[in-house]
């Protein structure tokens, strides 16, 4: 599968992840990949620690995202 991000401006990059948020696939130069540990919900005892989760979004979703 190709990026579509490198699509829309008619160039053909392998894609190498898709986006979490809507699932268009991604090439090395589009993806944001972000590593955070989850959000601890209080009050529900001990949790997993230390361990970041993985998530690759699109540019598209992350600045969706960050405009909220
Ligand atoms: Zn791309
Ligand atoms: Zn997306």
């Amino acid at each position: 599968m190709d990026c579509y991000e490198c699509h829309t401006v008619e160039r053909s990059t392998t894609a190498v992840a898709t986006c979490r948020e809507c699932g268009v696939a991604l090439c090395p130069g589009h993806l944001h990949v972000e590593t955070k540990e989850i959000h601890k919900e209080a009050g529900l005892g001990k949790t997993t620690g230390g361990i970041a989760a993985r998530r690759v979004v699109c540019p598209t979703c992350r600045r969706a995202e960050l405009s909220v």
